[in-house]
Parts: structure tokens; sequence; C-alpha cells
């Protein structure tokens, strides 16, 4: 037996099969010779490959074209034409035939020699060009050599899934009924991967650094999510004592479940509101289970994200409608698309960022792309008659953003007007506070918000520059850093001044360990993955608001994360004991 310890990512207890699911580099590509009757067999080969390679690439240029990005349309257009390139096949043919090897072997060193006279030229076009031409010749060789990647959604018994990493994509694909737990070398509890995990209720275990090393396929795992910990072929005895474990989490679960109906309210008569956050419509029904007063993050990025979806106006409108209806007077905060940093779209533009997290991103994207955004807000508008909708824009740095994302808002009204379009006339706009320059100018952003909603996983993430999915630095990650505790205190009080209120959506919110703090904070609505409300509320009822804002004042006094971390771990032991 092997004891693996990571980071817990979402909760649950799992005893199950691993699958290893480890996406091979680019395979070696094989070098034999043939016999010259054999060449005519493998110039059929290349015919058959040819179509199937151009059919992917069309795949991937049609869904460029939905999201209407044109450069890298261009793109899989410039490599459909080379795969026609009668110059280069004639090239193959010839090769095969004088050289006596086989296809892959004879396109590869063919394109590599392409490939590498492109690479050294002075011209900037053509040296990026030499990357196409590798792109190509690698796609023609999978199909050579039918390289094809398994598919998570065609699982069909129960696994462990064993992965370096997984996309939010390959989550939001995958077979969730099979899939009975994650664990992964990588992610960390604020990458997406893990957000998931907890809303589909999977337990998961990230930052592992090298399980897909230490586990093989078959072994028997016994997973907790909770702590964190990966038993690998346990024995006996910690299978039982495992299966004990798990009776009492559920008994444990089934008694939250019961605060579903009480109000998130301190003894001291303090009222807060609790919010789910969600990733896909499905998820509105389970929030409601968990005691939701409303949705305070849909991330509607994840419409996008589910490979074959390319979410048009009508898609979005539909999704948008399922979940108002589901939470009926409750209200439902639409976060604008925030696509780019780590939920990336394969074969969409924002992926060839060099610096995804600080790049091209989110609002920067859909203020790029004014059209694109504005099928997302009119189909909002659209929705907005079947309930109570909110929205938010998401990795606002300053008032011109906010500003352009607000003309725009109110350009998307217009556009319903003159299409005789009805929408709600009164519909709350946010901004969400990630970014330390955001922080810094709360003020000034209050005076044109209905609300803000702090994003505490990019905003640590930016404060202290720690990136969200990596586990090397995850130890840095620290919400009790003087830096981060002296930024939450400036927005909820810039929002306070401005009249408006304080949401927070970020991971931490739903982290029963800082409740105390965010109380005393004075934050006025939490926003966190349904299955933790029960816990957050039980805190919160059994909190009183001056004892909150004591602990806060000492923790403000800090100076380093560890004391501010043990101050609040201490105030919840006293108070809380079991
Ligand atoms: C956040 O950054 O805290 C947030 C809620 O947004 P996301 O996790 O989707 O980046
Ligand atoms: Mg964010």
């Amino acid at each position: 037996m092997k004891k693996l310890s990571g980071i817990s990512a979402s909760a649950g207890l799992v005893i199950g099969r691993a699958l290893l699911y480890v996406e091979d580099e680019f395979p070696e590509i094989p070098r034999y010779t043939l016999e010259k009757g054999q060449v005519e067999g493998e110039w059929k080969r290349l015919l058959k490959a040819l179509p199937e390679a151009s059919e992917e690439i069309k795949n991937l240029r049609d869904q460029a074209r939905v999201e209407i990005s044109k450069e890298q349309v261009d793109i899989f257009e410039a490599h459909l034409l080379m795969l026609e390139d009668p110059i280069f096949l004639d090239q193959i043919k010839a090769s095969l035939e004088s050289r006596l090897e086989n296809v892959e072997w004879v396109v590869w060193d063919i394109a590599s020699g392409m490939s590498r006279k492109l690479a050294a030229s002075p011209d900037l076009y053509l040296r990026e060009r030499a990357n196409d031409i590798t792109d190509v010749s690698r796609r023609l060789i999978s199909r050579l050599l039918a390289v094809t990647k398994f598919s998570l959604a065609d699982l069909e018994e129960d696994v462990i899934l064993v992965a370096r990493d997984l996309m939010p994509s390959d989550v939001l694909t995958m077979n969730r009924e099979r899939v009975k737990a994650i664990v992964m070398d990588q992610g960390s509890r604020t990458s997406h991967t893990a957000i998931l995990a907890r809303a589909f209720g999977i337990p998961a275990v990230l930052g592992l650094s090298s399980a897909t090393k230490e586990i093989c396929n078959g072994d028997s795992l016994a997973v907790d999510g909770g702590l964190g910990e990966v038993m690998v072929n346990p024995s006996g005895k910690t299978l039982t004592k495992y299966r004990r474990y798990i009776e009492r989490y559920q008994k444990e679960e089934d008694d939250l479940t019961a605060l579903q109906s009480l109000p998130a309210e301190t003894t001291d008569g303090h009222r807060v509101s609790l919010k789910a956050n969600i990733e896909i419509p499905e998820e509105a029904k389970r929030a409601l289970r968990y005691g939701a007063e409303g949705i305070g993050l849909y991330r509607s990025e994840f419409l996008f994200l589910a490979p074959g979806k390319a979410a048009c106006e009508e898609e979005q409108y539909l999704a948008y409608r399922k979940v108002l209806r589901a939470m009926g007077k409750r209200p439902v905060t639409i976060r604008t698309l925030d696509l780019g940093g780590d939920k990336i779209i394969p074969g969409f533009q924002t992926g060839n960022e060099k610096n995804p997290l600080l790049g091209w991103r989110a609002i920067r994207f859909c203020l790029a792309l004014p059209e694109m955004f504005k099928i997302q807000l009119r189909a909002i508008l659209r929705a907005s008659v079947e309930g109570n909708v909110r929205i938010m824009f998401p990795m606002i740095s300053g008032l011109e953003e906010l500003e352009q994302a607000l003309a725009l808002w109110e350009d998307a009204k217009d556009e319903c007007r003159r299409l005789k379009q009805p929408f709600a006339e009164r519909i709350e706009a946010g901004c969400m506070i990630e970014i330390p320059s955001a922080v810094m100018t709360a003020d000034i952003l209050a005076r044109r918000s209905d609300f803000f909603s702090i994003g505490t996983n990019d905003l640590v993430q930016y404060t202290l520059a720690v990136d969200r999915g990596n586990e090397r630095v995850n130890y840095l990650a620290q919400p009790t850093h003087p830096a981060v505790l002296r930024f939450l205190k400036q927005v909820i009080d810039a929002a306070h001044a401005g009249g408006i209120k304080a949401a927070m959506c970020g991971e931490l919110a739903g982290d029963p360990s800082y409740t105390p703090l965010l109380l005393g904070l004075g934050l006025d609505e939490f926003s966190m993955t349904a299955s933790s409300i029960p816990q957050v509320k039980r805190i919160i009822r059994g909190a009183a608001l001056r004892d909150c804002c004591c602990l806060v004042d000492k923790a403000l006094n800090c100076s380093s994360y560890h004391q501010a971390a043990a101050l609040a771990t201490e105030w919840l032991a006293e108070r809380f004991p079991t």
C-alpha cells in the first residue's frame, strides 16, 4: 500500500479502480525500407489519410468560423491548401519511389526540411509558416499511424481517473456517471478542473506531482477528496476503514442538507445571502436542494467549452432561460464570457497566447469582438423576462473597460428594442473585482456598478503572482496574506461607501474556515459550489457578527499569513469544536 498526498479539491470518499488517462507525446515515427512493389500501397495509404486529415482541419476551421476568429480560420485554410499542394504531394511520391522508405518517414523528412528552411528565413511571415508545416505534417502522420485520442465520453465502467492534467473541456465531456473520482498530477483548488469536479460532486485530489508515475492502470485506489489523500492498493484493513468513513460521510451530508430552509443569520441577527456558483444549467436544481438563495455566478463560458457546442444566440438564450426558470424569483447572476486563461477551446484563438493568464482573455477578448459579445448580451436580455437576472463582467482592470462593457450592454438593449424583443426593465450590472488595479480603483468602479463580486481565485493569483493551476507554487496562494486581507477590506468598504453590495464568488466564499473573517469584513453575499452552502451556513448561524469583527481587527494587524490563519483556526476551534 502506498499513500499519496495532494491538494483537496473536491470532498468525498471513493474506492475504485484506476484508469490512467495520459496523453502520449507525439509518437516516435517509424522508419523502414520498402520493396519496390510496396510503393504503390504506401501511396494509397497516403491518399486515404489525406482526406481524413483535411476533415479534421475543416472541423477546426468551422469551429473557428462560428467563433468569429478570422485569424484562426485563415491558418486552417492555409493548412488545407498545404494538404492539397501538388508540389508537396509530387515530392512525396518521387521520394517514395527513389528512397524506398515508408510514407510516414518520407512525409516527416520532407516537411522537416521545408520547415527548417523557412525557420531560417529573415522574413517573419515565412518563419511563422515553419510551424504550420510541422503542424500539418504531424496531423497527416497521426492519421497514417491512426493515432486517435481515447475519448472520456465513451467510458463504460466505473473508474477513478488518473491524469497529468485535464482540460475543463475534458471534464465537461467525460461520462460523469462513470468517473467516480479524479486524481491529478497538476492543478490546485481554484483551477477550473477542481471547480467543475466540485460542481459535479466528483471527489478530486489534485497537485500530486507524480500520481501518473506511482499509479498503474487497474490499481485499486481509495480516494479521500476532503483530506487530499489517495491510497494505492490499500490493505483490507484500510478498505474496511474507508467503507465506514463513506457511511459516516453520507450521514453528515444528509444532516447538513437539513439546514436548507433556515436563514443565513448570525446569532446577533446579521443576515447575509448564500448563493451558488454554477457552470452548466443542470446545476441550478442541485443548488436549490442545498438551499441556495440564488445564483451568484453562472460561468457562462462553459457553454462554449463543451466541444461541438457553438453556443449561438439561441443556444445561449435557452441555457439562460433554463436557469432562470429553475430559480424562479431568485436572482441569477450571469457572468459574461470569461474565456482564456485555462479555459481554452481547442483551435480557439485565445489558445495561442504565450502568457494566457495575463493575456487576451475575458472582458478584453469580448470588447475586442463586440459583435460576438453582443450575441451573448442579447441572449441574456431575451432571457431576462423569465426571471430575476443580473449580469457581471469578469477581469475588469479599470473604469474604461467597465464603461465600454456597459456601452455595449446599452447597444444590445437598443438592438432588442429595434427587433421588438422584450426584456426586463431593470437589470443590475456588476463588476467582478479580481485584479489589483480594480481593488485600488474600487471607489471609482462603485460609481458605475450595481454590485461588486470579488473573484478571489484570480485576485489571489494576481495579488501574490501565483499561477492558480501550478501545484509547485500553490503553497503561496494564501487568502490570509496581509495583502489579500487588506484588499478585501478595501473592496468591501468601497462598495458600502458607494451604496452597493459586496459579493464574493471565488472559492474562498465557500471555505468554512474563512467564513468568520468574511463576515467580519462585512461581506454581504457569499456564492459558492452548492454543496458547500450547508457548512458555511452552519458557521454563520453559530457565530456572532460582533465576535467576527473582533477577529478581523486582530487578523488585519497580523504581519504574516501564518499568524492570521492561526487566529482564524483558533477562533473556529473554540466555537465549533466538532
Ligand atoms: C474567480 O476568479 O474567483 C472567479 C470566481 O472566476 P473564475 O474562477 O471563473 O476565474
Ligand atoms: Mg476569475
